[in-house]
């Protein structure tokens, strides 16, 4: 398996992180559904279970403060809650996004429970 690496991210709309990959393809990643996905102890727990998952809907409205990229591997991503320690591998992102036009962006008028 050749690793696939990432040849450019930016925010299509405030919400929306689109990341080209080196096979050609762009995703989408909305982030309240990045943020829910923050693969740090913090957010998922030291063991499996120890935390309840996120959902996207705890973070609806939020925005992306800040992409770098960790060695060549990751990109580490802060969001406007202040929470900053999440290293997304490159795998994972590939399985986190959405093909163009396909990202389930919020409505405004979506019901939902908190
Ligand atoms: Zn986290």
């Amino acid at each position: 398996m050749s690793p696939l690496s990432p040849t450019g991210a930016s925010l299509v709309e405030p919400q929306l992180l689109a990341i080209s990959w080196s096979d050609g393809t762009t995703l989408h990643y909305p982030l309240d559904h990045l943020r829910a996905a923050c693969p740090c102890a913090h957010c998922q727990g030291h063991y499996e279970g120890e935390k309840p998952p996120l959902h996207k809907e705890q973070f609806r409205g939020i925005g992306l403060r800040s992409l770098d990229e960790v060695g060549s591997y990751a990109f580490q991503i802060a969001f406007t809650d202040d929470h900053g320690l999440g290293i997304y591998t490159w795998q994972h992102l590939r399985g986190l996004g959405f093909a163009e036009g396909e990202a389930p962006v919020a409505e405004p008028h979506d019901s939902f429970e908190v």
